[in-house]
This record gives structure tokens, sequence and C-alpha cells, in this order.
């Protein structure tokens, strides 16, 4: 992948992604309806819900909470049941969960439901069931289209069973979002990138990336402990994350996620064994992205310049700056500068800067 190449289509997406992004109210059932569980999972550790089945009333008082308290102004409410396997419930918990959300749909106080679940589920049986209720986009847990990497991880299913579904999901209309893993045991750059391809050639409607966290009481945990499998490290995770990012806005898939949702038990720690989570992992992959756009106009100014101002969006100053200033010290060092401002610019879109020094006296901006 050819960052250069890549990086003009990082407006496209941040476009798509903002305009069509649901308000979420997650509802967890962790390992609800798991035929086993994957050998890097541990959904009580990372979502911090012990219940794996909620009550209607539960349901109710989730619904009240966030949309009294946390519902942006006009975004389209979405109730969604994550952290199991959805359709692999059986049918009654399914029907009794879908019946009682819908009633908050037909009151007007919600949009729509999703779910994520495991490709296999999904078939005509359990799409005949869904298809009474209002459910608008279903997500599915790909993590590789490698099927090495799949019998590694004990899936338990294959690539074929990911093309299957989301074949019959997209004959009914559905919007689908593919969830995928990086560093996975068998796992490599190359592998990554090929499920990247695989992914791209579905036209999902957005797509989640995962890094493989070793966490405690699973089974990659065990084998960390013995030895038998090693984690990438952050930096590298990071490195990758932002390659399939550029791929995928390239392919105009947006990507919705990278790295885990922070949780208070994550950000302890405690239940984290060893692997590349950050609490702003995504928010790192995009200060690469802008400390590569700003190199790329460094590296291609005419006149050296000791006072360099870097505009970008309100919103994007955070990214160009990196955490800890990492960026502005770096780009200082690099390029020998010896004063760099990140100025607030409401004309720019929030995927792009432009570079003005005081050799650049004509005021023309550079901008990617
Ligand atoms: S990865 Fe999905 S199917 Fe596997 S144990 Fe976790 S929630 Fe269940």
């Amino acid at each position: 992948m050819r960052p250069g190449k890549a990086l003009k289509f990082y407006s496209l997406m941040i476009d798509r992604v903002s305009n069509h992004r649901p308000f979420i109210i997650p509802i967890f059932l962790p390992h609800a309806g798991c035929p086993h569980q994957c050998i890097f999972c541990n959904q009580t550790a990372i979502t911090g819900v012990k219940q794996s089945i909620v009550s209607s009333e539960t349901v109710d008082l989730l619904i009240d909470e966030f949309l009294e308290y946390k519902r942006p102004y006009r975004r389209p409410a979405q109730v969604a049941f994550y952290g199991g396997n959805f359709l692999g419930l059986k049918k009654d918990a399914i029907r009794r969960l879908l019946d009682h959300t819908m009633r908050s749909v037909t009151n007007g106080r919600i949009d729509s439901i999703r779910f994520s679940t495991r490709p296999e589920t999904i078939d005509q049986e359990h799409l005949e069931i869904i298809s009474d209720y209002p459910v608008s986009t279903v997500e599915i847990g790909v993590q590789s289209m490698d099927d090495r990497v799949l019998a590694m991880a004990k899936r338990g299913h294959t690539a074929a069973d990911t093309v299957t579904a989301v074949k019959l999901l997209k004959e009914r209309g559905y919007t689908i979002g593919l969830q995928t893993m990086v560093g996975l045991p068998g796992d490599d750059e190359t592998g990554s990138f090929y499920t990247a391809q695989r992914i791209a050639e579905l036209v999902p409607d957005f797509v989640r990336i995962y890094p493989t966290i070793v966490l405690e009481n699973s089974r990659l945990g065990r084998w960390y402990a013995q030895g038998k499998y090693n984690p990438w490290p952050l930096t590298r995770c990071v490195a990758h994350v932002k390659d399939l990012y550029l791929y995928y806005k390239e392919k105009a898939i947006p990507v919705i996620r990278m790295g885990l949702q922070a949780s208070e038990d994550l950000d302890k720690g405690a239940a984290i064994l060893s692997g590349p989570y950050h609490p702003a992992f995504g928010h790192m992959v995009h200060s690469e992205i802008f400390m590569d756009m700003a190199a790329e106009v460094m590296e291609n100014r005419t006149a050296f310049e000791e006072t360099v101002t870097i505009k970008v969006h309100p919103r994007s100053i955070s990214k160009m700056r990196g955490l800890k200033n990492k960026n502005v010290n770096a780009l200082k060092k690099r390029y020998h500068i010896k004063s760099l401002k990140i100025v607030p610019d409401t004309s720019l879109p929030e995927d792009q800067l432009a570079v003005s020094s005081l050799s650049n006296s004509t005021g023309i901006d550079l901008k990617i």
C-alpha cells in the first residue's frame, strides 16, 4: 500500500462515517449463544458485564438511561445486542429480546435494532425469525478470512461461512458490519492484508478492526503463559492497522472502530495479561496518518523554514498533535523546525491539513 495514494481517500470516508452513524445503545450479553469460548475471547473481561442474559426490565432501563443522559441531538437510536452470538441463542430467547425491544421502536423511542453474531448462524431459518422485527444492521464476527488462522483460533467456522452469510444478508437488504482481528496466532501482515482484500470483495457497509489482546481466563492467556503465543507490540499493531484503514478507505468501506472499546476494567489492566491494548488506539492510528500527511508536505517543500504553521480542522487538532505532542516533537526534530504551531481552521475538512511557513509568503497553503 502506498500511503500517498491512499491518503486522498481519507476525506471521503470521514464524511461517510459521520453522516450515517447511529447512536448505539449497547446491551451486552457476554457469551450468550456461543457454542464455545474462542481462544482470544473473554467477554466478561471486555464488557465488565457478568450476566449473559438480560431481563426485559433491564433492556428498558438501559434504553431509558442512554436516551435520557447520552443521546446526541438528532442521531437515530439503535439498540445493539453485543458480546455474544445473538442468533446462537435459543429461538424463544431471540424472539423474547426482539419482541420486547420492538416496543421501543413502535412507540418511537428508538429507531431500530442491531446485533452481532457468528457467520454460520446466519441461515434462512434465522433470517425468517428476524424478518418480523425492525432489525436493520447485522455485525458478523469474521475475525479472519484465512481458514488456517480461523482453525488455530478454534473459531469453528470457515471463511466460506462468512461469504455465504454476507450474501444472505445482502439479499434481504441488511446493513452489514464485519468485525476483524489483527495478530491472531498464525496471522501476520501479509495474511491480515489478505483478509482485508477478501473482506473488501464482500463490500460490507462497515468494518471494525480489533487487535488481539491476551485476556485472563482465555485459552490465549494460557498459551501466552506457556510461551506458545506472543502478542504483537503496540507499535506494530498501530502501523499495520493504519495500512488496513487506508486500504479500506481506498475501497470506500468505512472503518467505524479500531481497538477495543475502553472500559473501566480494561483501563485498570486487571483483565489484560499482555498485548496491544491502548484506550486511544484509534486515535493513535489517525495521528500516524496526520503525521504521514505532514511529513509528505515537509519532504516536498522547496525551502528550509524554521517557523511552520500547520492548520487543521478544530476536531483534528489532537490527531495532528499526536499523543503527548508526539507528532509535533517528531516533526520539529526531523525537519529542524524551531517553531511549529498547530492552529484550528474551520475551512478545512477534518481529514486535511494545510502547511504554511515564513518563506511561503504568498500565503498559498499546501494541502494533501
Ligand atoms: S468471539 Fe464471539 S463466538 Fe467466540 S466466544 Fe467470543 S463472543 Fe462467543
